[in-house]
């Protein structure tokens, strides 16, 4: 039986699930996970569980090496936009108040089997406040390195955990460099989201839930913020575990930051970078996803797409949701909009259950909300 390993999808260089290299040692790219080939009997391993652990027949920790907060098991409820009945996963309703507790429970809980001291970490917002809740959980110390424009209210919630914050002059990607530099030191390891591959293993719980609460089946399509794309990777790596057909995935990026949806216009097998705009999802400005080839190629194979989705949207969509008694911040509002945009296009939906995933909790972006408050009056 094939067992956990990491692989190199670029250059078939293999390793160790104890491996503590954050990329191809060969080539550089961004690590995959080689999953065990024998189908576990049921992924609801321990259906009294109610946390993402009742999977832990498909997650490559066992449960008895997990680090919880209670992560998981969020409502899927129904609701209606732009006339169409959908149902909303409201995966904001998480221990920090957003979907990134999924990955940090995982990598952390993995982290900590490993003998890790220190995570290193780059991030300016959810999954900062994640891996620092479940370091503080595990008794680890948590180093997060954030671009110096980062607001000082999106990293209090980090702060009030215990984590270390390094803030770092330039581009989120000069913060992803200096985290790079900072792991290369013994007792470390650097998890950042958008490349450790087991942060996936955590976030393809929420299709598994969504299955379960949908009676055991798929949803016909679903919309996603999309930034780094764990989220996406993740709903794919679901379908593949539970040996069913993906839904039609949605990826919705924000228009000011869209390499996914450039990429599919151009009919290119790989991301080019962009450099971000301005937009009030400021989790999804992510220039250059490290997963990009894959992600193009699990929205192709799932027929699915990528929408760049307008600030006119985005907000509309968010007050649509707040109306709905949904409050969210703007990043976690981009797959509802993209789906306003699809039905006012009036491209055909298929049938079955529609699902809009909702990330992040409005209590994450008080000035953003009364700003928008303000110039509604
Ligand atoms: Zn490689």
């Amino acid at each position: 039986m094939q067992l956990w390993q990491y692989h190199c999808s670029r250059c078939a260089t293999t390793a160790p699930l104890t491996t503590r290299a954050w990329r191809c040692s060969t080539c550089g790219a961004a690590w995959g996970l080689t999953h065990p080939t024998s189908t576990p009997v049921s992924v609801v391993s321990s259906p009294g569980e109610g946390t993402l652990w009742r999977y832990a027949s498909v997650l490559p920790v066992p449960a008895a090496n997990a680090i919880s907060l209670g992560e998981g098991q969020t409502p899927l409820v129904a609701g209606e936009l732009a006339g169409h009945p959908v149902w909303f996963k409201l995966d904001f309703l998480q221990p920090t108040g957003s979907f990134k507790d999924r990955g940090a429970s995982v990598v952390v809980s993995h982290a900590k089997h490993l003998g890790v001291e220190t995570l290193i970490v780059d991030s300016s917002g959810n999954a900062a406040a994640a891996f620092a809740a479940y370091c503080a959980a595990a008794g680890m110390t948590c180093h997060i390195f954030a671009p110096a424009s980062t607001s000082s209210a999106k990293l209090a919630q980090t702060r009030a955990y215990g984590a270390t914050i390094t803030l770092v002059e330039g581009s989120r990607e000069a913060a992803a460099t200096a985290a790079q530099h900072a792991a290369e030191e013994p007792g470390t390891l650097y998890a950042s989201h958008n490349w450790h591959p087991l942060f996936v293993e955590g976030t393809k719980t929420w299709l598994l839930e969504t299955w379960e609460q949908l009676g055991r089946r798929m949803p016909a399509i679903c919309f996603l913020p999309v930034g780094g794309g764990s989220l996406l990777a993740g709903a794919w790596r679901a379908a593949e575990d539970l040996g069913v057909v993906p839904p039609c995935l949605v990826a919705a990026q924000p228009a000011a930051c869209a390499p996914l949806v450039q990429a599919l216009v151009a009919n290119a097998q790989e991301v080019t970078p962009v450099s971000p705009g301005p937009t009030l999802a400021e989790g999804a400005r992510i220039g250059y996803p490290p997963r990009g080839q894959q992600l193009l190629t699990i929205l192709r194979s799932s027929h699915g797409w990528a929408e760049a989705v307008t600030e006119v949207s985005l907000v509309a969509a968010l007050r649509l949701l707040w109306r709905q008694g949904l409050f969210v911040e703007p990043t976690a509002a981009l797959g509802a909009a993209a789906f306003c945009q699809v039905v006012a296009r009036g491209i055909p939906l298929p049938d079955g259950p529609i699902v809009i995933v909702l990330t992040g909790s409005g209590l994450k972006a008080p000035d953003i909300v009364q700003t928008l408050l303000t110039e509604a009056q």
